[in-house]
Protein backbone atom coordinates (compact mmCIF):
# COMPACT_ATOMS: atom_id res chain seq x y z
CA UNK A 1 0.00 0.00 0.00
CA UNK A 2 2.08 3.37 -0.97
CA UNK A 3 1.17 6.44 1.07
CA UNK A 4 0.56 9.80 -0.42
CA UNK A 5 3.97 11.47 -0.40
CA UNK A 6 5.31 14.32 2.34
CA UNK A 7 4.07 17.69 0.61
CA UNK A 8 6.19 20.89 0.46
CA UNK A 9 5.13 23.05 3.57
CA UNK A 10 5.55 19.83 5.53
CA UNK A 11 7.83 19.11 8.96
CA UNK A 12 10.83 16.59 9.04
CA UNK A 13 11.44 15.50 12.49
CA UNK A 14 15.30 14.74 12.76
CA UNK A 15 16.89 12.69 15.32
CA UNK A 16 20.14 13.89 16.24
CA UNK A 17 21.86 17.65 15.88
CA UNK A 18 25.15 17.17 14.11
CA UNK A 19 26.46 18.30 10.60
CA UNK A 20 24.45 15.55 8.96
CA UNK A 21 21.28 16.45 10.43
CA UNK A 22 21.93 20.38 9.55
CA UNK A 23 22.79 19.52 5.84
CA UNK A 24 19.51 17.03 5.98
CA UNK A 25 17.44 20.16 7.32
CA UNK A 26 19.34 22.72 4.82
CA UNK A 27 18.16 20.53 1.74
CA UNK A 28 14.34 19.94 3.27
CA UNK A 29 14.22 23.98 2.99
CA UNK A 30 15.34 23.74 -0.79
CA UNK A 31 11.88 21.86 -1.09
CA UNK A 32 9.99 24.23 1.00
CA UNK A 33 9.66 21.76 4.03
CA UNK A 34 10.56 22.67 7.55
CA UNK A 35 12.78 20.84 10.35
CA UNK A 36 12.14 19.81 14.17
CA UNK A 37 15.39 18.67 15.32
CA UNK A 38 15.56 16.36 18.56
CA UNK A 39 19.03 16.44 20.41
CA UNK A 40 20.14 15.86 24.02
CA UNK A 41 22.59 18.59 23.70
CA UNK A 42 21.65 22.10 23.72
CA UNK A 43 25.01 23.61 21.47
CA UNK A 44 23.85 21.00 18.45
CA UNK A 45 24.81 22.34 15.19
CA UNK A 46 21.63 21.72 13.23
CA UNK A 47 20.06 23.95 15.86
CA UNK A 48 20.83 27.15 13.72
CA UNK A 49 19.44 26.25 10.50
CA UNK A 50 15.93 24.58 12.01
CA UNK A 51 13.23 26.30 12.95
CA UNK A 52 12.07 23.82 15.71
CA UNK A 53 14.34 22.14 18.32
CA UNK A 54 13.67 19.74 21.21
CA UNK A 55 16.26 19.47 23.12
CA UNK A 56 15.79 15.55 25.46
CA UNK A 57 17.17 13.29 26.01
CA UNK A 58 16.96 9.79 23.90
CA UNK A 59 15.14 8.13 26.95
CA UNK A 60 12.88 11.01 26.93
CA UNK A 61 9.51 8.97 26.47
CA UNK A 62 7.26 11.70 26.65
CA UNK A 63 9.59 14.23 24.77
CA UNK A 64 9.71 11.74 21.98
CA UNK A 65 6.02 11.50 21.70
CA UNK A 66 5.32 15.32 21.90
CA UNK A 67 8.45 15.47 18.58
CA UNK A 68 6.55 13.14 16.88
CA UNK A 69 3.31 14.49 17.62
CA UNK A 70 4.88 17.78 15.79
CA UNK A 71 6.10 16.55 12.73
CA UNK A 72 4.66 14.95 9.40
CA UNK A 73 7.52 12.26 9.06
CA UNK A 74 11.02 11.35 11.22
CA UNK A 75 14.34 10.40 10.25
CA UNK A 76 17.25 10.17 11.97
CA UNK A 77 21.15 11.36 11.16
CA UNK A 78 22.97 8.35 13.54
CA UNK A 79 22.26 4.78 14.10
CA UNK A 80 22.64 4.41 18.30
CA UNK A 81 19.29 5.69 18.78
CA UNK A 82 18.26 3.28 21.55
CA UNK A 83 15.29 0.78 20.18
CA UNK A 84 13.01 1.91 22.51
CA UNK A 85 12.75 5.49 21.10
CA UNK A 86 13.03 4.11 17.32
CA UNK A 87 9.52 2.05 18.76
CA UNK A 88 8.07 5.19 20.15
CA UNK A 89 8.70 7.19 17.18
CA UNK A 90 7.37 4.68 14.50
CA UNK A 91 4.21 4.29 16.64
CA UNK A 92 3.01 7.60 16.11
CA UNK A 93 4.61 8.15 12.54
CA UNK A 94 6.40 7.14 9.83
CA UNK A 95 10.32 6.48 10.44
CA UNK A 96 12.58 6.54 7.96
CA UNK A 97 14.48 4.35 7.74
CA UNK A 98 12.51 1.79 9.57
CA UNK A 99 13.34 0.59 13.40
CA UNK A 100 14.15 -2.59 11.85
CA UNK A 101 16.25 -1.49 9.29
CA UNK A 102 18.08 0.02 12.25
CA UNK A 103 17.76 -2.78 14.63
CA UNK A 104 19.72 -4.51 12.10
CA UNK A 105 22.55 -2.17 11.15
CA UNK A 106 23.11 -0.92 14.84
CA UNK A 107 24.56 -4.29 15.85
CA UNK A 108 28.10 -5.60 13.79
CA UNK A 109 27.09 -8.90 14.35
CA UNK A 110 23.30 -9.13 13.36
CA UNK A 111 24.76 -6.88 10.09
CA UNK A 112 27.56 -8.93 9.30
CA UNK A 113 25.20 -12.30 9.84
CA UNK A 114 22.57 -10.37 7.92
CA UNK A 115 25.20 -9.05 4.94
CA UNK A 116 26.55 -12.65 4.44
CA UNK A 117 23.10 -13.99 4.98
CA UNK A 118 22.83 -12.59 1.23
CA UNK A 119 25.43 -14.02 -0.16
CA UNK A 120 27.49 -11.00 -0.28
CA UNK A 121 31.56 -11.24 0.79
CA UNK A 122 31.94 -10.18 3.96
CA UNK A 123 35.06 -10.79 6.52
CA UNK A 124 35.08 -14.03 8.13
CA UNK A 125 33.85 -13.63 11.62
CA UNK A 126 32.96 -14.74 14.88
CA UNK A 127 30.69 -13.50 17.93
CA UNK A 128 32.87 -13.24 20.93
CA UNK A 129 30.96 -12.56 24.31
CA UNK A 130 34.04 -13.35 27.11
CA UNK A 131 37.77 -14.14 26.78
CA UNK A 132 37.80 -17.96 26.40
CA UNK A 133 35.46 -16.97 23.33
CA UNK A 134 37.97 -14.60 22.25
CA UNK A 135 40.27 -17.35 22.23
CA UNK A 136 38.17 -19.87 20.37
CA UNK A 137 37.91 -17.03 17.58
CA UNK A 138 41.01 -16.49 17.33
CA UNK A 139 41.84 -20.24 16.83
CA UNK A 140 39.06 -20.49 14.02
CA UNK A 141 39.61 -17.23 11.81
CA UNK A 142 43.56 -16.68 12.65
CA UNK A 143 45.52 -13.77 12.52
CA UNK A 144 45.95 -10.37 11.86
CA UNK A 145 42.03 -9.98 12.94
CA UNK A 146 40.10 -7.20 14.09
CA UNK A 147 38.00 -7.26 17.36
CA UNK A 148 34.99 -4.62 17.04
CA UNK A 149 32.17 -4.16 19.96
CA UNK A 150 29.04 -5.37 18.34
CA UNK A 151 27.45 -1.90 19.14
CA UNK A 152 28.49 1.71 19.49
CA UNK A 153 31.99 1.93 17.75
CA UNK A 154 32.18 4.62 14.99
CA UNK A 155 35.25 6.03 13.98
CA UNK A 156 37.75 3.35 14.82
CA UNK A 157 36.47 3.70 18.44
CA UNK A 158 35.73 0.42 19.99
CA UNK A 159 37.90 -2.15 18.57
CA UNK A 160 41.50 -3.31 18.82
CA UNK A 161 43.44 -4.48 15.69
CA UNK A 162 45.54 -8.12 17.10
CA UNK A 163 48.46 -8.56 15.26
CA UNK A 164 50.06 -11.66 17.22
CA UNK A 165 49.52 -14.10 19.51
CA UNK A 166 46.61 -13.16 22.22
CA UNK A 167 48.19 -14.25 25.74
CA UNK A 168 46.02 -12.67 27.63
CA UNK A 169 42.78 -12.71 26.14
CA UNK A 170 40.96 -11.20 29.15
CA UNK A 171 42.93 -8.05 29.19
CA UNK A 172 42.03 -7.74 25.53
CA UNK A 173 38.59 -8.15 26.39
CA UNK A 174 38.47 -5.86 29.56
CA UNK A 175 40.27 -2.65 27.28
CA UNK A 176 36.71 -3.16 25.17
CA UNK A 177 35.13 -3.34 28.65
CA UNK A 178 34.16 -6.52 28.21
CA UNK A 179 31.46 -5.50 26.09
CA UNK A 180 29.88 -8.54 23.19
CA UNK A 181 32.35 -8.38 19.91
CA UNK A 182 32.91 -9.97 17.28
CA UNK A 183 36.35 -10.99 15.99
CA UNK A 184 36.84 -10.15 12.30
CA UNK A 185 39.34 -11.56 9.82
CA UNK A 186 41.46 -8.69 8.59
CA UNK A 187 40.86 -8.27 5.10
CA UNK A 188 44.21 -6.95 2.65
CA UNK A 189 42.32 -4.08 1.14
CA UNK A 190 43.61 -1.57 -1.95
CA UNK A 191 41.52 0.29 -1.08
CA UNK A 192 38.21 1.25 0.91
CA UNK A 193 35.50 2.57 -1.32
CA UNK A 194 31.70 2.91 -0.44
CA UNK A 195 28.13 2.89 -2.33
CA UNK A 196 26.34 5.91 -1.50
CA UNK A 197 22.43 5.17 -2.54
CA UNK A 198 18.78 6.11 -1.78
CA UNK A 199 15.72 3.70 -2.16
CA UNK A 200 12.21 4.85 -1.47
CA UNK A 201 9.10 3.07 -0.56
CA UNK A 202 7.98 1.93 -4.37
CA UNK A 203 11.51 0.12 -4.69
CA UNK A 204 12.65 3.00 -6.92
CA UNK A 205 16.49 2.63 -6.18
CA UNK A 206 19.47 5.10 -7.15
CA UNK A 207 23.57 4.98 -6.43
CA UNK A 208 26.37 6.95 -7.22
CA UNK A 209 29.57 6.16 -8.48
CA UNK A 210 31.34 4.46 -5.97
CA UNK A 211 33.77 6.65 -3.96
CA UNK A 212 37.43 5.61 -2.33
CA UNK A 213 37.74 6.95 1.29
CA UNK A 214 41.14 7.58 2.80
CA UNK A 215 41.85 8.19 6.55
CA UNK A 216 43.91 9.19 9.31
CA UNK A 217 43.88 8.35 12.56
CA UNK A 218 40.79 6.18 11.69
CA UNK A 219 38.55 9.40 10.63
CA UNK A 220 37.57 10.11 6.94
CA UNK A 221 40.38 12.44 5.74
CA UNK A 222 39.56 12.26 1.72
CA UNK A 223 36.79 10.89 -0.29
CA UNK A 224 37.82 10.51 -4.31
CA UNK A 225 35.63 9.79 -7.01
CA UNK A 226 35.89 8.01 -9.30
CA UNK A 227 37.23 5.47 -7.25
CA UNK A 228 40.60 4.63 -8.53
CA UNK A 229 41.41 1.25 -9.38
CA UNK A 230 37.71 0.07 -9.66
CA UNK A 231 36.57 -1.22 -13.40
CA UNK A 232 33.48 -0.12 -14.39
CA UNK A 233 32.38 -4.17 -13.85
CA UNK A 234 33.66 -3.79 -10.41
CA UNK A 235 32.27 -0.14 -9.68
CA UNK A 236 28.83 -2.12 -11.21
CA UNK A 237 29.07 -5.09 -8.85
CA UNK A 238 29.81 -2.79 -5.66
CA UNK A 239 26.34 -1.01 -7.12
CA UNK A 240 24.44 -3.69 -7.51
CA UNK A 241 25.39 -5.12 -3.50
CA UNK A 242 23.92 -1.78 -2.11
CA UNK A 243 20.70 -2.31 -4.17
CA UNK A 244 20.35 -6.26 -3.10
CA UNK A 245 20.92 -4.69 0.74
CA UNK A 246 18.45 -1.88 0.17
CA UNK A 247 15.85 -4.15 -0.83
CA UNK A 248 16.26 -6.67 1.70
CA UNK A 249 16.09 -4.38 4.48
CA UNK A 250 12.76 -2.97 2.85
CA UNK A 251 15.14 0.41 3.15
CA UNK A 252 13.95 3.89 2.35
CA UNK A 253 16.25 6.68 2.73
CA UNK A 254 20.04 7.39 2.02
CA UNK A 255 21.95 4.22 3.17
CA UNK A 256 26.16 4.01 2.83
CA UNK A 257 27.91 0.72 2.32
CA UNK A 258 31.35 0.42 3.30
CA UNK A 259 33.28 -1.91 1.53
CA UNK A 260 36.79 -3.01 1.11
CA UNK A 261 38.03 -3.62 -2.32
CA UNK A 262 40.39 -5.94 -3.00
CA UNK A 263 42.39 -7.71 -5.52
CA UNK A 264 42.92 -11.97 -6.28
CA UNK A 265 45.73 -13.51 -7.25
CA UNK A 266 44.24 -13.21 -11.13
CA UNK A 267 44.50 -9.46 -10.63
CA UNK A 268 40.80 -9.16 -10.60
CA UNK A 269 39.22 -6.43 -8.51
CA UNK A 270 36.16 -7.54 -6.03
CA UNK A 271 34.77 -5.43 -3.27
CA UNK A 272 34.26 -7.22 0.70
CA UNK A 273 31.54 -5.47 2.61
CA UNK A 274 32.55 -3.91 5.85
CA UNK A 275 29.51 -1.93 7.68
CA UNK A 276 26.05 -0.43 6.53
CA UNK A 277 25.74 3.09 7.37
CA UNK A 278 21.64 3.53 7.42
CA UNK A 279 22.01 7.46 6.96
CA UNK A 280 23.69 9.73 5.04
CA UNK A 281 27.66 9.20 5.18
CA UNK A 282 30.57 11.49 5.72
CA UNK A 283 31.75 9.54 2.42
CA UNK A 284 28.70 10.99 0.26
CA UNK A 285 29.15 15.02 1.11
CA UNK A 286 30.93 15.31 -2.30
CA UNK A 287 27.19 15.28 -3.69
CA UNK A 288 26.30 18.41 -2.38
CA UNK A 289 28.33 19.88 -5.52
CA UNK A 290 29.78 16.37 -7.17
CA UNK A 291 26.16 14.98 -8.25
CA UNK A 292 23.06 16.32 -9.78
CA UNK A 293 21.02 15.47 -6.60
CA UNK A 294 23.16 15.55 -3.41
CA UNK A 295 22.28 12.57 -0.63
CA UNK A 296 20.80 15.07 1.81
CA UNK A 297 18.17 15.94 -1.16
CA UNK A 298 17.97 12.79 -2.21
CA UNK A 299 17.37 11.79 1.25
CA UNK A 300 14.82 14.22 1.69
CA UNK A 301 12.95 12.86 -1.25
CA UNK A 302 12.99 9.45 -0.19
CA UNK A 303 11.64 9.50 2.78
CA UNK A 304 9.14 11.91 1.95
CA UNK A 305 7.96 9.49 -0.76
CA UNK A 306 8.97 11.63 -3.62
CA UNK A 307 11.08 10.04 -7.01
CA UNK A 308 14.47 10.08 -6.33
CA UNK A 309 16.70 12.71 -8.61
CA UNK A 310 19.46 12.21 -10.74
CA UNK A 311 23.20 11.17 -8.87
CA UNK A 312 24.64 11.52 -12.27
CA UNK A 313 27.91 13.62 -11.09
CA UNK A 314 28.39 16.98 -12.26
CA UNK A 315 32.47 17.06 -13.40
CA UNK A 316 34.74 14.53 -14.26
CA UNK A 317 35.78 13.82 -11.08
CA UNK A 318 35.25 15.26 -7.22
CA UNK A 319 37.53 15.20 -4.09
CA UNK A 320 36.46 16.34 -0.69
CA UNK A 321 38.36 16.89 2.02
CA UNK A 322 37.02 16.53 6.03
CA UNK A 323 38.51 19.65 7.78
CA UNK A 324 39.43 18.31 11.27
CA UNK A 325 40.05 19.88 13.99
CA UNK A 326 42.37 23.46 13.79
CA UNK A 327 42.16 22.80 10.12
CA UNK A 328 38.94 24.60 9.77
CA UNK A 329 41.32 27.64 10.26
CA UNK A 330 42.07 27.36 7.03
CA UNK A 331 39.11 28.86 5.64
CA UNK A 332 40.20 32.24 4.44
CA UNK A 333 42.79 30.36 2.20
CA UNK A 334 40.33 27.66 1.33
CA UNK A 335 37.60 30.62 0.32
CA UNK A 336 40.89 32.09 -2.07
CA UNK A 337 41.20 29.14 -4.11
CA UNK A 338 39.00 28.89 -7.08
CA UNK A 339 36.80 25.73 -7.65
CA UNK A 340 36.70 24.98 -3.57
CA UNK A 341 33.67 24.90 -2.16
CA UNK A 342 33.81 25.51 2.06
CA UNK A 343 31.23 24.01 4.37
CA UNK A 344 31.19 25.09 7.96
CA UNK A 345 29.24 23.44 10.30
CA UNK A 346 29.27 26.31 12.91
CA UNK A 347 30.73 24.17 15.77
CA UNK A 348 32.46 25.99 18.26
CA UNK A 349 35.57 24.75 19.40
CA UNK A 350 37.77 23.20 17.25
CA UNK A 351 38.97 19.85 19.35
CA UNK A 352 41.92 17.29 17.75
CA UNK A 353 39.77 14.89 15.86
CA UNK A 354 36.47 16.82 15.61
CA UNK A 355 34.64 17.62 12.41
CA UNK A 356 34.67 21.04 11.62
CA UNK A 357 33.52 21.18 8.33
CA UNK A 358 34.91 20.21 4.68
CA UNK A 359 35.97 21.54 0.91
CA UNK A 360 34.92 19.75 -2.49
CA UNK A 361 36.45 20.21 -5.38
CA UNK A 362 34.98 19.11 -8.72
CA UNK A 363 37.52 18.75 -12.14
CA UNK A 364 35.65 19.60 -15.48
CA UNK A 365 37.03 19.19 -18.61
CA UNK A 366 38.47 16.49 -20.79
P1 LIG B 1 34.78 0.16 11.03
O1 LIG B 1 34.46 0.83 12.33
O2 LIG B 1 34.25 -1.23 10.91
O3 LIG B 1 34.43 1.01 9.85
O4 LIG B 1 36.38 0.05 10.99
C1 LIG B 1 37.20 1.19 11.02
C2 LIG B 1 38.41 0.97 10.11
O5 LIG B 1 39.20 -0.14 10.57
C3 LIG B 1 38.04 0.64 8.68
O6 LIG B 1 37.79 1.82 7.95
C4 LIG B 1 39.28 -0.10 8.23
O7 LIG B 1 40.32 0.81 7.89
C5 LIG B 1 39.70 -0.87 9.45
N1 LIG B 1 39.09 -2.22 9.46
C6 LIG B 1 37.91 -2.56 10.02
N2 LIG B 1 37.64 -3.86 9.85
C7 LIG B 1 38.67 -4.37 9.16
C8 LIG B 1 38.98 -5.68 8.66
N3 LIG B 1 38.17 -6.74 8.88
N4 LIG B 1 40.12 -5.83 7.96
C9 LIG B 1 40.96 -4.78 7.74
N5 LIG B 1 40.73 -3.54 8.20
C10 LIG B 1 39.61 -3.33 8.90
Amino acid sequence: MSTPPIAPGATIGIIGGGQLGRMIAVAAAQYGLKAHIYCPDPDSPAFEVAGRRTVAAYDDAAALQAFADSVDVVTYEFENIPRAAAEILAARRPLHPSASALATTQDRLTEKSFVAGLGIPVAPFRAVDDAAGLKDAVEEIGLPAVLKTRRFGYDGKGQVMLRDAVPDPAAVMASLRDQPCILEGFVAFEAEVSVVAARNAEGGFSAYDPCANEHRHHILARTIVPAPGMTPETAAEAMAIARTIADALDYVGVLAVEMFLVRGPDGRASVVVNEIAPRVHNSGHWTIEGAETSQFAQHVRAICGWPLGSPALTGRSVEMLNLIGDQAGDWTRILAEPGRHLHLYGKGEARPGRKMGHVTRVTTGA
